[in-house]
């Protein structure tokens, strides 16, 4: 697939280009573990003559001041995952990293965050290139984190918005196994709000022989589990998505003993403030109800994360979205629905007090039935026309805020 006229890569910046990311796919780094990344960003940033300073941690800032003008964001994160790589690439990783907790593991970057640093880097020094046709100020952030929901956050709290000048809106993308060459953008909510919880139910512990005389946490935890599946299905306006996941259920640690406790997890996924508040009032009065029709303690209830969700702004969206169709032509950039998934980038935005807008590059071959998608071992996006659009998709959305 051509790219359009007006926007190419020179030789060297695609050879570049495709370089960095096989070497940062090579070398992947769990959350908030990113140290060589960070080092690698800081290098590549040196080399274009980019001021930058390090904030959150493992986060990277890079600004670019050319006269007069707009501030824009453009942000990429920077993470990887605790998955081993199958995909049989040249440039697969062998890494290896520790979890928070000590477990060992492989990691890899399966979710594709390696494209999105290759391509804000090259997109940086496209835009440095092009400086005559544009003026204003660009901020550059490589944020760390974002698989855990922390980075955005971490960066915000170091001061990342008293560092840099102030921008007037925030632009960000992800990688996913749609057709390579081609954008879609949602223009409204695009991602939604995650939410999770962990519930102890209490119960009275006996032999396994004798439930007379015990609570049994394990019977009243699974009437919770079947019963919170009935918020979405009968309280929740049908019109609203909203997903109530119980992905962890423990108890108990012999067949012959009533355990005295029984511990699950709550995912929720909403797409408005409304509903997030509804779904997590429902939950908590289901779950202490049901507590109390069995007569057993009052269960606890701990809200353990959150992230808000990734609402587009509609009218910068549609700019964006306009300008994109502009220049990768119509045929490929589309609206899409909103995702159930969660990104921490609208944390940036709702700190800064600015509209931030997101969308969506695709890594399959044209026609893929069922490929590999993000966190699988198998993803693996296609090079090309994947990273050049990823670049284009940066620098047209950028110039769009920036134009003279
Ligand atoms: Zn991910
Ligand atoms: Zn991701």
């Amino acid at each position: 697939m051509a790219l359009s006229p007006e926007f190419t890569l020179t030789e060297q910046e695609q050879q570049h280009l495709h370089q960095l990311y096989k070497e940062l796919h090579a070398h992947p780094e769990l959350s908030m573990q990113e140290h060589r990344t960070a080092e690698r960003i800081e290098q590549r940033l040196s080399a274009l003559g980019i001021e930058h300073f390090r904030c959150g941690g493992t986060g990277v800032v890079g600004v670019v001041r050319n006269g007069e003008g707009p501030v824009v964001a453009l942000r990429a994160d920077t993470d990887a995952l605790p998955v081993a790589e199958h995909t049989g690439v040249d440039y697969a990783s062998t890494a290896q990293g520790t979890l928070p907790d000590g477990t060992s593991t492989e990691v890899m970057h399966a979710c594709g965050h390696d494209t999105h640093m290759a391509c804000l880097l090259t997109a940086a020094g496209v835009l440095l290139r092009q400086r005559e046709d544009w003026s204003g100020t660009l901020v550059l952030i490589f944020q760390p984190a974002e698989e855990t929901g922390q980075g955005a956050r971490a960066m915000v709290a170091d001061g990342l918005w008293e560092k840099v000048p102030h921008p007037e809106v925030i632009l960000g993308q992800h990688v996913s196994p749609g057709d390579a060459g081609t954008v879609t953008m949602a223009l409204g909510p695009a991602m939604a709000a995650a939410d999770n919880l962990r519930v102890t139910v209490y119960g009275k512990q006996v032999h396994g022989s004798q439930p007379q005389n015990g609570i049994d946490p394990v019977v009243l935890g699974a009437s919770m589990v079947t019963r919170l599946q009935s918020i979405v299905s009968r309280e929740v306006d049908p019109r609203d998505p909203a997903v109530v996941t119980v992905a962890v259920f423990r108890a108990g640690l012999k067949e012959n003993i009533i355990p005295e406790t029984a511990e699950f997890t709550v995912n929720i996924r909403t797409l408005t403030e409304s509903v997030r508040q509804q779904v997590l009032a429902a939950v908590e009065r289901i779950i202490r109800a049901e507590a109390q029709s069995a007569g057993a303690p009052d269960p606890v209830i701990e809200h353990y994360g959150h992230m808000p969700a990734l609402i587009n702004d509609a009218e910068t969206a549609q700019g964006v979205f306009d300008a994109l169709r502009g220049s990768l032509g119509a045929d490929r950039v589309a609206v899409e629905r909103p995702r159930m998934g969660s990104e921490d980038f609208g944390v940036l935005g709702e700190q800064a007090g600015v509209p931030s807008v997101f969308w969506f590059f695709g890594a399959s071959e044209h026609g893929a039935e069922d490929p590999p998608g993000n966190h699988s071992p198998y993803f693996a996006p296609l090079i090309e026309p994947t990273l050049s659009t990823g670049v284009e998709a940066m620098v047209t959305a950028a110039l769009h805020r920036l134009s003279r």
